[in-house]
């Protein structure tokens, strides 16, 4: 029997590491590529703003697991992991259920010769009294089609009522890359709903605070980029408030430390991330406090040579002599499934594996359609400071890649081509 790979988490990087285990070791029958996820359907979570604004129809950029699998040599169980067995090499998947709690596909084991955990991160939000009751996190489609209902509604019941001069109130906590995009798509989308005739909320009375504990929006990019991206926030008319930390979140609004009350009829959280519990205690492998898998520079896990994690759920050392963790981005866990394509094709022959160095690249803020903020990273140039349009494209490649590394170049062009088109005949926000 050939060498079995099961992948658990098909996102943006155990998706990418499947396709390009599968066209590869796959299509050759050196190995068994099998990927499991807890949905039929991927979409890349980077775009999850997008879709809570509204400015992206999340139907149309998702990938269907299924199809893939067939297309590119691998095969697609639909399973969330509950558990391990490192002694007999299985992984235990819990039931699925229909909408109605109906069992749809029954709990089950999975044999392994390796197994790769990619099952990424959720939002963390610290304990924070009534934050999980009140706030709307944007760590899958659902929630992000949630707010974006929920916005809707508030335009819909403003269109219907009397007043001409309704207002909405948005607070989001944590002024990190998801938290500042999501700000300036609702500026954008604030127009846009103006524009197609649902104008009783005039674009100037949607309220957006920005709420940020550290010193400065973007603690976690390079200082010279912050001061551009609050300056642009606060003319598109956001409210951007830095050391401010929240303390309790209630129905109508939060409250921060110092005492202040901030009325917020939408709320999101959006700062910070841990991995999912389970991966707190897995079989006895190692964890860090927000329950990464520790790993080794070969992506292997500390204790187990057969088990390897990456992207958001693994705590990978960045490798530069300091205590810090390999930053969890799209770009890392794109480099990650890069490198572990090529581990495994080694893995095989029975040569030592490569280990992983993070690039970074550079980080490109989106601050609504048409501009980004960031800077890129190059051998001789160092670091370059990016804006408006440029920038902006820079922005849509890092998408552009992971589609690469999925579809092809061919096909790429294709839905590029089609995105194009559909532009011209489709408003140009989901309207429902
Ligand atoms: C709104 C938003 C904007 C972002 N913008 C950027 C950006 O501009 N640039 C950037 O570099 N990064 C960005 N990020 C971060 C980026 O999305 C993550 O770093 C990246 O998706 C991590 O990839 P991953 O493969 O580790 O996990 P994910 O992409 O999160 O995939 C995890 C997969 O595992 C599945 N799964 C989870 N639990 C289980 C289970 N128990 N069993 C089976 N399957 C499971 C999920 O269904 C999912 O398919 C953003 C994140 C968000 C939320």
């Amino acid at each position: 029997m050939s060498h079995r790979i099961v992948i658990v988490g098909g996102g943006a990087g155990g998706l990418e590491l499947a396709t390009r285990l599968g066209r590869t070791l796959g299509k050759r029958g050196k190995a068994q590529v099998t990927l499991v996820d807890a949905n039929l359907t991927h979409i890349w979570k980077p775009l999850l703003h997008e879709v809570a604004a509204g400015s992206l129809n999340s139907s149309e950029d998702e990938l269907n697991y299924v199809a893939q699998a067939k297309w590119n040599h691998f095969e697609f169980q639909l399973g969330r992991l509950s558990g391990l067995d490192r002694a007999s090499k299985r992984i235990q998947l819990a039931a699925t259920l229909d909408e109605q709690g109906r069992e749809l596909v029954p709990a089950r084991t999975l044999g392994y010769d390796s197994l790769v955990i990619a099952i990424g991160s959720t939002t963390n939000d610290f304990g924070t009294v009534g934050a999980a009751q009140n706030c709307i996190f944007l760590d899958t489609r659902e929630q992000a089609e949630r707010f974006h209902r929920q916005l809707l509604n508030h335009y819909l019941r403003a269109h219907a009522g009397q007043q001409s001069d309704e207002q909405i109130s948005v607070a989001i906590v944590g002024a990190g890359a998801t938290g500042v995009e999501l700000a300036a798509e609702l500026h954008h989308a604030a127009h846009e709903l103006a524009a197609y005739g649902l104008n009783r909320i005039q674009p100037q009375n949607m309220r957006i605070t920005l709420i940020e504990a550290g010193p400065r929006v973007l603690p976690a990019l390079p200082e010279r980029i912050s001061g551009p991206v609050h300056r642009t926030l606060e003319k598109l008319g956001v409210r951007v408030m830095t050391g401010a930390a929240v303390s309790e979140v209630m129905a109508d609004g939060l409250k921060t430390a110092a005492g202040e009350h901030i009325p917020a009829s939408l709320k999101v959280w959006a700062a910070g991330i841990r991995a999912p519990a389970l991966l707190k205690n897995l079989d006895g492998l190692e964890s860090n406090r927000i329950n990464q898998l520790l790993v080794r520079p070969t992506l292997q896990t500390t204790l187990d040579d057969d088990i390897f994690a990456f992207g958001d759920c693994a705590a990978c050392p960045l490798g530069d002599g300091s205590e810090r963790n390999v930053p969890p981005r799209a770009q890392a866990a794109h480099q990650q499934a890069s490198l572990l394509a090529k581990a495994f094709a080694l893995r095989l022959e029975g040569k030592p594996l490569p280990e992983y160095r993070y690039q970074d690249y550079g980080s490109l803020i989106s601050l609504s359609r048409f501009s980004a903020i960031g800077n890129l990273m190059g051998n001789l140039m160092g670091s370059v400071k990016l804006e408006g349009w440029l920038a902006r494209m820079f922005y849509i490649s890092l998408y552009r890649m992971h589609q690469m590394a999925l579809y092809g170049r061919f096909r790429t062009v294709l839905l590029m081509l089609s995105d194009r088109l559909g532009r011209s005949t489709e408003p140009r926000l989901k309207l429902h």
